[in-house]
């Protein structure tokens, strides 16, 4: 590791001793012990100060809690992972997880009606009436992972046997949401460009009422899938769900946080995000959002009543098992929503980075795109199998000597050892960053006389 950057985290780790002697202390101060502690711990910090600075000592505090590695990743590489590129947390993001880690921070102020979203200090009630408008939908709330959205809108609508429309390329997290509330997934297929139609959805529908004499209770589709993140037909789709009338789930997974969505343009009954996929936050975080039509439904409260002591729960809401993201999470996604939200606006931007790296590969020769082109998106599937793997087929190193190669040059993210078909995400790369990323792959096809076009 870069000698500053261990440097700055372990000034950070001493700063977090420092506090924790606030946290052992009485309100009134500290005692004599206590005092020359702090005095102690602040002279390790300048000493550890003037070694970040001018970039020398040896590395002292290297793990948490004796075993546990820092992560330094996002600050020593380009990290081209295909899930994590866009949950990388923004500085303020950071700062909000030093701040509010302690378990359920969110509830220093919470009053009657105790319900998460109802929080007014720090802003969560307001927090959600943003995310909402944001997202053109009337309700929000905040949940653990897409996957939880999912789960509470299947919870909802299926039933036992109930069959709910996915695509062929739907995410794992959408089956087991289905098979969670014992419904059956039935997959709509591909075009031969690997898209999801409006018009093989209408298909799929008929089929289905053909086979089991009833309609689909709900249709999920993403608008951008996991494995291509090719763009599939979601307006369209929208459309037909509502000609079936039946409640349309967008799955904003690889959208929500990183492009603007509209989801009453789009039709949405409900809209999907990930916090700590595309929303710059801790995991597990997301987003699930409905129009007024179905929040007494997806968020209908608690009718429970106790058979000894009669307790209710008034204003719970069900599929929210009462509140959600109850402290560093929440804050973490609420800390980072300014930027989010900015930098959805400059989507085109990120998109044309992806497509400046995805061109500059395509010279490498036998290099291909899996995923649709030219790119609408900065997570990509590649296909290097007549390029990089013609390599790996000697090299004693086999595949590992690609990501050998990238991680040398500071590239991390790929998937350790494969060469031939695999994805990577440019999001949040700057100019420099997705030149110098470019480079690297060019530099590592001359080195093994890979052709490259000029
Ligand atoms: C990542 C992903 C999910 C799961 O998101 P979580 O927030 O981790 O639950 C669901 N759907 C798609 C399309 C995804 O890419």
């Amino acid at each position: 590791m870069d000698t500053r950057i261990q440097k700055t985290f372990e000034a950070l780790f001493a700063l977090e001793e420092v506090r924790g002697l606030f946290r052992e202390s009485l309100p009134t101060g500290f005692d004599a012990d206590e005092e020359g502690a702090f005095h102690q711990q602040i002279a390790k910090l300048k000493a550890i100060i003037a070694d970040l600075e001018a970039g020398s000592g040896s590395p002292g505090v290297t793990k948490i809690a004796g075993s546990l590695d820092v992560r330094s990743r996002e600050e020593q590489y380009i990290n081209i992972h295909p899930i994590q590129a866009a949950g990388r947390l923004t500085t303020e993001a950071r700062k909000a997880i030093i701040s509010y880690g302690d378990g359920y921070s969110t509830c220093d102020f919470c009053r009657k009606p105790f319900r998460l979203d109802k929080i007014t200090k720090p802003g969560i009630v307001e927090f959600h009436a943003e995310l909402a408008k944001w997202l053109n939908m009337d309700q929000a709330r905040v949940v653990p992972g897409a996957r939880r959205g999912f789960q509470a809108v299947a919870g909802t609508l299926v039933d036992k046997g109930d069959s709910v429309i996915v695509s062929a390329l739907a995410h794992y997290t959408e089956f087991l949401a289905v098979e969670n509330a014992g419904g059956v997934v039935k997959e709509v297929p591909l075009n031969a460009k690997n898209i999801v139609t409006g018009e093989a959805t209408a298909q799929k529908i008929e089929e289905i009422k053909w086979e089991t004499g009833k309609l689909p209770v709900l249709v999920m589709i993403d608008h951008f899938d996991y494995q291509f993140a090719n763009e599939h037909e979601i307006a369209e789709i929208g459309n037909v769900a509502h000609h079936y009338d039946i409640p349309f789930l967008y799955n904003g997974a690889y959208t929500v946080g990183v492009q603007p969505v509209d989801g009453k343009k789009i039709g949405a009954d409900f809209v999907v995000g990930s916090g700590h996929k595309s929303m710059a936050s801790v995991a597990p975080s997301g987003v699930l959002a409905m129009t007024d039509e179905w929040a007494p439904k997806a968020l209908r409260t608690t009718t429970m009543v106790g058979d000894l002591t009669k307790r209710k729960f008034g204003i719970k809401e069900v599929e929210m098992l009462g509140c959600t993201l109850m402290g560093g999470t929440l804050l973490s996604m609420m800390a980072s929503f300014p930027t989010v939200k900015a930098r959805t606006l400059k989507w085109d931007d990120e998109v044309k980075r992806s497509n400046f790296f995805i061109d500059r590969l395509l010279k490498i020769t036998g290099s291909k795109v899996l995923s649709e082109y030219p790119r609408k998106h900065t997570l990509t599937k590649v296909d290097t199998t007549g390029s990089f793997d013609t390599v790996a087929k000697t090299h004693k190193r086999r595949g590992f000597y690609f990501s050998d190669e990238l991680s040398s040059r500071g590239i991390v993210g790929e998937f350790a050892g494969a060469t031939r078909t695999w994805k990577l995400n440019t999001y949040g790369l700057n100019d420099k960053q997705v030149r110098y990323l470019a480079d690297v792959f060019i530099e590592i096809a001359e080195k093994y006389e890979l052709p490259v076009q000029k």
